[in-house]
C-alpha cells in the first residue's frame, strides 16, 4: 500500500527529518485559509498515489491566498495518469539550492534493502540512471547492522551528498524498519540557501503483510473511481483475493495461475473481464457465496464465469459450493461454470440436479468463456 505524499511527510516529521510547514484539504476555499496560515506564497501539490506530478501540472506555486485558491481549483480534480486529484497539499515554498535523491528498496534478487543515493535529484531517477549510472550510488544494507550514522555518512559521501544528508538517510532507515515499509523515497531531498537539508516530496510504500500492526493509515485510495474501493473493500474484508477490472464478465477461479488465463481467454472471446478472483484452494460454500456476492455487486457485470479445475479441490466440493452459495447468494445474472479435472463428472452431476435456471455448463475453458462472453454481450 502506497501512502500520500502528506502521509509520508508526517511520517518523515516524526523521525525527525525536516519538512516544509504544510495542510491538506479537498477544497478550494480551504486552500486559501490554509495558505493564509502558511504565510501567503505556498506550493500546491496534488495528492495522487503516483509520481511525476511536477511534469503532469500538479504541482505549481501560488504568490498569494487568493493565487492559491485559483490553483487548487485548477488542481483539484485534475487527471494525472488515471488518478483523479481528491485533494491538494499547501506547502510553504522552499529556496532550494541543491536537489538530491535518497531511498531504500528492497532488493529481491539480493534478499535485502539497498540504499539509493544520488546528488542528481528532482528528476525521474530511472532517466538519471539510463543516460549517466555512475551519478546514482547503490550501496546494499546489512539487515542486521541496519544504517547507524557512520554507514549513512558512507553512503551521503559516496554519492556525493553533504554529510547533513547522513542524518536524514539514518532516520530515513527507522522510518522504512519501524513502519514496515518495503520503500521509502524522497526526490527531491533538497539542501536549502540556507543549508538546511529538507524532504521536499516522499514516497511510502508499506508492507501489506503487515497491514496489522500499521492500521493507523486507511488502506483505501481516496482518489481512485469510489465503485473500484468499494468492491475491493468488500472483498478484502471477507479475505478475498479480488481485483476489479473494467470489463463485463465476472471471473472467479481457483489458482491465481488459472484465473490470469482465464481472463486471457475472456478476452480472446471478444469481452473483458469485470474482476480477477482467485478462491485458492478451499473453495467453499462460504468462499463461494462470498466472491459471487462481490461480483454480483458489480452493476458492470453482466455474466459470471467460474472456472475450476479440480486438483486437491474436488470439483464436487466445489459444485457442493456454489449450489449451497446459491441457497444464500440471490443470483441475478447468468453464471456460466465449467468445471475438470478431479471428480468432475460428480461435480458436474451435482450442478445438472440443482438446474438453476441462470446456471449453465461447459465442458471446456474455451467454450464455457465463448458462452460467458454471449451472455455478457446478450444482456
Ligand atoms: P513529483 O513531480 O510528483 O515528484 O513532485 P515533487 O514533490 O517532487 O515536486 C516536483 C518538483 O517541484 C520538485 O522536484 C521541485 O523541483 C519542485 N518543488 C516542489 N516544492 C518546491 C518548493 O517548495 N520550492 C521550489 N523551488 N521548488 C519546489
Ligand atoms: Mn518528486
Amino acid at each position: 500500500m502506497d501512502l500520500y505524499e502528506h502521509q509520508a511527510r508526517q511520517l518523515f516529521e516524526e523521525y525527525g527529518i525536516l519538512v516544509p510547514r504544510a495542510e491538506v484539504t479537498d477544497s478550494a476555499k480551504e486552500a486559501r485559509a490554509c495558505a493564509e496560515r502558511l504565510g501567503g506564497r505556498v506550493v500546491v501539490k496534488a495528492q495522487v498515489k503516483t509520481g511525476g506530478r511536477g511534469k503532469a501540472g500538479g504541482v505549481k506555486l501560488a504568490a498569494d491566498p487568493a493565487a492559491a485558491e485559483l490553483t487548487a481549483r485548477q488542481i483539484l480534480g485534475m487527471d494525472i495518469k488515471g488518478h483523479t486529484v481528491g485533494a491538494v497539499m499547501l506547502a510553504q515554498p522552499v529556496e532550494i539550492d541543491s536537489e538530491f535523491y535518497v531511498s531504500y528498496v528492497l532488493d529481491r534478487t539480493q534478499g535485502r534493502f539497498v540504499a539509493i543515493a544520488s546528488a542528481e535529484g528532482g528528476m525521474d531517477i530511472e532517466e538519471v540512471a539510463a543516460i549517466r549510472p555512475e551519478a546514482v550510488v547503490r550501496v546494499p544494507i546489512d539487515p542486521f547492522e541496519g544504517v547507524p550514522r557512520q554507514k549513512a555518512a558512507e553512503i551521503a559521501a559516496a554519492a556525493g551528498l553533504p554529510d547533513a544528508a547522513a542524518d536524514t538517510l539514518a532516520a530515513l532507515w527507522n522510518v522504512l524498519i519501524r513502519e514496515d515499509a518495503l520503500l521509502v523515497e524522497v526526490n527531491p531531498l533538497v539542501r536549502t540557501a540556507r543549508g538546511e537539508i529538507l524532504a521536499l516530496d516522499g514516497k511510502v510504500t508499506l508492507d501489506d503483510n503487515a497491514r496489522f500492526r500499521q492500521a493507523r493509515w486507511d488502506a483505501r485510495d481516496e482518489t481512485q473511481d469510489r465503485e473500484r474501493g468499494g468492491l475491493e473493500a468488500a472483498a478484502a474484508a471477507k479475505g478475498l483475493n479480488y481485483v476489479k477490472l473494467d470489463g463485463e464478465v465476472g471471473v472467479i477461479g481457483n489458482g491465481a495461475g488459472l484465473v490470469m488465463s482465464t481472463l486471457d481467454v475472456v478476452a480472446g472471446c471478444g469481452a473483458r473481464p469485470a474482476d480477477f478472483l482467485d478462491i485458492g484452494g478451499g473453495a467453499s460454500a462460504q468462499i463461494m457465496a462470498d466472491g459471487l456476492s462481490v461480483i454480483l455487486s458489480d452493476p458492470s457485470v453482466t455474466a459470471v464465469f467460474v472456472n475450476v479445475f479440480g486438483g486437491i479441490t474436488a470439483c464436487d466440493a466445489v459444485a457442493d459450493g456454489i449450489v449451497r452459495a446459491l441457497d444464500s447468494v440471490r443470483l441475478t445474472k447468468p453464471l456460466v461454470v465449467r468445471l475438470d479435472g478431479n471428480n468432475a463428472a460428480r461435480g458436474r452431476a451435482i450442478l445438472d440436479e440443482r438446474a438453476h435456471p441462470l446456471v449453465e455448463q461447459a465442458t471446456t475453458m474455451d467454450g464455457a468463456a465463448r458462452r460467458a462472453a454471449e451472455l455478457a454481450h446478450a444482456a
